[in-house]
């Protein structure tokens, strides 16, 4: 076969040599240790939460090392395209404030970052396999595909394109050129030249040794509109681009052989690779699943956005779940950023990693636990503007009182740890101001010491907003003794049948007047804040309730 006049036939003339391509894109120059991965997202869609795990996988490991992460849209899938793709790729990406190092919007030495930006680079390599007789034109139809594969399933053969099954493997160049001339659709296939009973070795980063079967089949590396498929593109940009460590999904590992293959006819060096387990999600008592887009709220990231979980507290835990120590080092380090941490591929999972909303809500909670006061009403705001603008309106009105009353148990050596996310401020404080809070005292119980001769006399003799905790306290013991409640509990519980109840019913009252709830934060900071007037007018809210709920 003259291969010379084959490529001629197959491949425009003007294409740049893999030479050109191979000098054009010169070795990365990286220090000792330093790794380059990327995020290679396809614009069939949202991303979700375990592209987000993957993606945060991939950037830890790169600047860990003080290497690349660099992003790269993978767009040949045109017929599942989505309307603004890799627009809204680019977005989500802002939004969770990665590290893109290179990509389509800032550059790099390795550009274009977008794949459909590429093709004369994937033909010109694919033209080089052609011309070792390593890659031919195929021009069977899909009913010829589907005839072969009948013919294997009837003899119970391996289904594919391979060895006698692929039939344009020995088609002679006239075949060819008639074919062409006919103007036959075609793509372009690999000529494996593997051996189905030969075994590849795949050292995976996270997984070990996974031992498979060697490539036989001829894969498609060229579709017929000339773009190429994830197969051939992941070879050739991975190797021109540098990628040192493949970060991607386990649902390509049992494509690893044919990636093998594909590097090695190419005689392109083999980068490293790291097969992320899925994230799953358990379903009633036994069945664990893997999280999906479709049927999981959780999955989706505009479900944190919405919620307002910000993408640090995401991160997190992510980090968790990447890394079982890192959870115990983020408790004990509370100075320290998750980028502190070093991550490890052998301590990842093997299988799948159970995400579990609780949990993130619960290292959330670490998160907002740690935030100044200052910085999380900024941030609030920012959320509130968004999705409950009249609530935005009210903290800025008030918007040092806001910052008082979000600092209540904040930056102390235990903060309060309540707030899992920004939506969940507003039911955490609303009650704190007059325009929201509930007069009514709806769904509140009344109990037998709910006494508004107490209540008036504590805000008569007793409130001083002025007093420190100590002394704000050694009067509500007074207030007690003078009502016939136990200032001491140790008495109350000798004999409680002297008392109407203790200290704790005694502030129970007054919580539950000034605040409309049984729990709420710290007592003593809550009634300084409202101030004298606010707490009497709270008080008058109060006797009406009970007067008409008797
Ligand atoms: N575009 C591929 C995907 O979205 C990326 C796989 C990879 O990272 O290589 O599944």
């Amino acid at each position: 076969m003259d291969y010379e006049k084959l490529a001629d036939l197959l491949f425009e003339k003007d294409l740049k040599s893999t030479e050109y391509y191979e000098k054009l894109y010169s070795r990365r120059n990286l220090k000792e240790g330093a790794i380059v991965t990327r995020c290679a997202p396809s614009p069939t869609g949202r991303i979700h939460i375990g592209n987000l795990y993957s993606y945060f996988i991939s950037e830890a490991f790169a600047h860990q090392s003080g290497g690349i992460f660099f992003l790269r849209v993978e767009d040949t899938d045109k017929k599942r395209a989505i309307e603004n793709g890799v627009q809204s790729i680019l977005d989500d990406l802002k939004e969770y404030n990665f590290k893109i190092d290179e990509g389509p919007e800032i550059g790099g030495d390795y550009g274009p970052y977008i794949q459909s930006e590429r093709k004369d680079i994937y033909r010109s390599f694919a033209k080089s396999l052609v011309l070792k007789g390593l890659a031919y034109p195929c021009f069977c139809s899909e009913d010829v595909l589907e005839e072969i594969r009948f013919s294997q399933e009837r003899s119970k053969k391996r289904i594919g394109y391979y060895g006698k099954y692929a039939r344009c493997r020995n088609l002679t160049l006239e075949e060819i050129e008639e074919k062409l001339k006919n103007k036959e659709d075609f793509v372009i296939r690999l000529k494996s030249p593997g051996n189905f009973e030969n075994k590849v070795i795949l050292d995976d980063l996270i997984k070990g040794k996974i031992e498979m079967p060697e490539n036989d089949l001829d894969v498609v590396i060229l579709k017929s509109d000339g773009i190429p498929t994830y197969h051939f593109a992941h070879a050739v940009d991975d190797y021109l681009m540098g990628t040192t460590v493949v970060t991607r999904g386990d649902e390509w590992v049992s494509s690893y052989p044919i990636h093998d293959q594909l590097f090695k006819v190419l005689g392109f060096s083999l980068p490293k690779f790291a097969h992320i387990a899925p994230l799953t999600k358990k379903e009633g008592e036994n069945v664990i699943r893997k999280l999906s887009k479709r049927k999981d709220n959780e999955a989706k990231i505009s479900y944190y956005s919405e919620k307002g979980i910000p993408d640090v507290a995401v991160k997190l835990y992510l980090a968790t779940i990447a890394n079982p120590d890192f959870e115990r080092w983020y408790t004990e380090n509370p100075d320290k950023s998750y980028s502190d941490f070093k991550f490890e591929f052998d301590k990842m999972s093997v299988g799948g990693s159970l995400f579990d909303v609780i949990k993130l809500q619960s290292i959330s909670k670490i998160y907002f636990s740690r935030l100044k006061a200052k910085d999380l009403y900024e941030e609030a705001l920012k959320y509130f503007k968004k999705y409950n603008n009249e609530f935005a309106s009210i903290m800025e009105k008030y918007d040092a009182y806001t910052i008082n009353v979000l600092n209540i148990e904040r930056e102390t050596l235990r903060p309060r740890k309540d707030i899992d996310s920004y939506s969940s401020i507003y039911e955490i404080i609303s009650y704190m101001y007059d325009e929201l809070f509930d007069k009514e005292y709806k769904g509140v119980d009344i109990k037998e010491f709910y006494e508004i001769e107490l209540l008036k006399d504590y805000i008569t003799n007793y409130y001083d907003e002025n007093d420190t905790k100590d002394e704000w306290f050694s009067k509500i013991k007074l207030l007690c003794d003078k009502h016939g409640f136990a200032s001491d509990n140790k008495e109350f519980k000798a004999s409680p049948e002297r008392f109407k109840g203790n200290i704790s019913n005694v502030c129970e009252v007054i919580r539950v007047m000034a605040t409309g709830r049984v729990q709420s934060p710290d007592l003593y900071e809550i009634l300084k804040l409202l101030g004298k007037k606010r707490i009497n007018d709270r008080i008058g809210y109060f006797e009406k309730y009970l007067g008409e709920n008797k």
